[in-house]
């Protein structure tokens, strides 16, 4: 496919929102806000508006919120295999809409079409993995003890509210939906003000796959106003967020009066420790593409670049002359992999890490462009004291900072409030284990890039979360365990008052 070719099927898909715009749905039907507002949502490429969406406020957030509790006792009672079944045909629809999904991400978030038409397929997979599981979410232990035998088992928790990001955000909203479906609970979504056209697609691709009404309710706006009053709200029992750590902050302390029950998954600024000894061309590849790739927009990137001392300079300066490869252009074109960011107001934030990168003495190589469009960008002479070392950029812009021992590496990794990927590089193999019992991480790839095996735990420690997805770990959450105690013989009761 040609740029050409693309821009014209793009075009095609997002006439129908510059057309309707992007209502809510809730309760299955398609509605806009009860005060009438929208906002605009535009394409980071030319700033060119591509829809007017649903600004939702209290009274919309609640009626999504009753629609998705009247929804739930049914939803809750579906026996798990039919629930599969249905989890199923979404995945297929999914399937079959990939390439619409694809090209309107790309024109709403600025994410090179590459990266995007895989996002639609892991949503896709998303729904598969948690489709077979479905049928024993409910599953528990037996425990005996003398004279009585216990039974665990978990019911779903009832309707719960999805708060996503801008960065990929339909990969990301089937990652944590899907999961709550599975699991029979119903779910209000509150898509990134910033990109909210895939989610429209994805409810309606839900409905049309079958999901009954009031089960999956979308309701757009901003965080301060629609996503405030579902963190609020009294009939959502928990809530599952993607976003920065700031805003976790302040989604507990919203939560903090009706108990919210939540999980966080937040920022990153996660260490890359490549070690001499190390496969230095893996390292090069799975560092370039971790950081580079979804325009650095990405939690889990590699942003952060410790080297040990005698291989710094060789392999500084050969991603710097593979980041000045890297095609940087309309995220439409195949050959793109940099397109640009998600809106001015970000890239005016990234620019200004690579102002203060300088200011503080470290040298700056890459990082030119104008708009939304910024340049791979690589530092080097970096210190860990320095901002762009510590902050999150969520942009593509690698710090790198060179290291002499295992015990700076691993300090150097571990001096970040963040906590939620490292990487390590090495051939050493009793090195690589005592690194991985020390970093203060979530998650840790040996002499790999992020590579997702879905049944295994995502999420982070310190300020990049609390609670973990994946696997078993996601109907933890969206589910309550209970235990039932059964007497097996008739064993003495206190007689008070006898
Ligand atoms: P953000 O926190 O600004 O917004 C995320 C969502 O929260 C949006 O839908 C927004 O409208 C909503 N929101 C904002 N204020 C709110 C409030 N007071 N109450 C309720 N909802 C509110 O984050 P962003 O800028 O959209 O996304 C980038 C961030 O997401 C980065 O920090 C990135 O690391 C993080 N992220 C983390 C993971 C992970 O798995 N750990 C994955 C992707 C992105």
């Amino acid at each position: 496919m040609t740029l050409e070719v693309n821009l014209k099927k793009a075009a095609d898909y997002l006439a129908r929102f510059a057309r309707e715009g992007v209502p809510n749905q809730i309760g299955g039907k398609a509605e806009p806000a009860a005060d009438g507002r929208t906002f605009e949502t535009r394409a980071p490429v030319d700033g060119a508006v591509l829809a007017q969406v649903t600004r939702s406020g209290p009274a919309d957030v609640d009626r999504a919120a009753r629609a998705a509790d009247a929804a739930f006792r049914d939803w809750a009672a579906w026996p798990g295999d039919k629930r599969r079944k249905l989890l199923h045909r979404i995945a297929d629809a999914i399937e079959a809409r990939a390439e619409e999904i694809a090209l309107v991400e790309a024109m709403d978030t600025g994410q090179a079409l590459r990266f995007m038409s895989k996002a639609a397929l892991r949503g896709a997979e998303n729904f598969r993995f948690f489709a077979d599981l479905a049928p024993t979410a409910r599953d528990g232990k037996t425990l005996r003890a003398d004279g009585q035998i216990n039974m665990t088992g978990r019911v779903p928790l009832g309707p719960v509210g999805i708060i996503t990001p801008w960065n990929t955000p339909f990969m990301l909203s089937t990652w944590k939906i899907a999961p709550a479906l599975a699991a029979g609970c119903t779910v209000v979504h509150k898509p990134a003000e910033l990109s909210p056209l895939t989610a429209r697609l994805l409810v309606e691709i839900a409905e049309g796959a079958g999901l009954p009404p009031g089960v999956w309710n979308l309701v757009n706006g901003t965080g301060e106003e629609a996503g405030r009053a579902l963190t609020e709200h009294p009939l959502i029992r928990a809530v599952g967020f993607v976003g920065e750590s700031a805003t976790g902050s302040k989604i507990m302390a919203q939560g903090a009066p009706t108990l919210k029950r939540l999980h966080l998954e937040l920022g990153g600024k996660n260490p890359v420790i490549v070690f001499a000894d190390a496969d230095l061309d893996r390292a090069a590849d799975a560092a370039l593409f971790m950081i580079y790739s979804l325009n650095g927009e990405r939690c889990t990137s590699s942003s952060r670049l410790l080297v040990e001392r005698s291989a710094y300079e060789r392999f500084t300066a050969r991603l710097a002359e593979r980041a000045a490869r890297i095609k940087v252009g309309h995220p439409l074109d195949p050959e793109t992999v940099v397109g640009p960011l998600i809106d001015p107001g970000h890239a005016t934030k990234v620019r200004s890490y690579l102002t203060r990168g300088k200011a503080e003495g470290a040298k700056l190589t890459g990082g030119s462009g104008e708009g939304c469009f910024v340049a791979p960008a690589l530092f080097t002479g970096a210190t860990n004291a320095m901002a762009i070392a510590q902050e999150e950029i969520f942009g593509p812009v690698l710090t790198a900072i060179p290291f002499d021992t295992e015990d700076e590496a691993l300090s150097l990794a571990n001096d970040v409030r963040y906590g939620l990927a490292a990487y390590i590089w090495t051939s050493d193999l009793t090195r690589a284990l005592s690194l991985t019992d020390r970093i203060e991480a979530g998650m840790i790839w040996v002499n790999s890039e992020n590579v997702r095996h879905l049944p295994t735990p995502f999420g982070g420690a310190k300020a990049s979360g609390l609670g973990r997805d994946g696997g078993d770990w996601s109907f933890d959450f969206y589910m309550e365990t209970r235990n039932v105690a059964f007497a097996t013989g008739r064993h003495a009761i206190p007689k008070l008052g006898a």
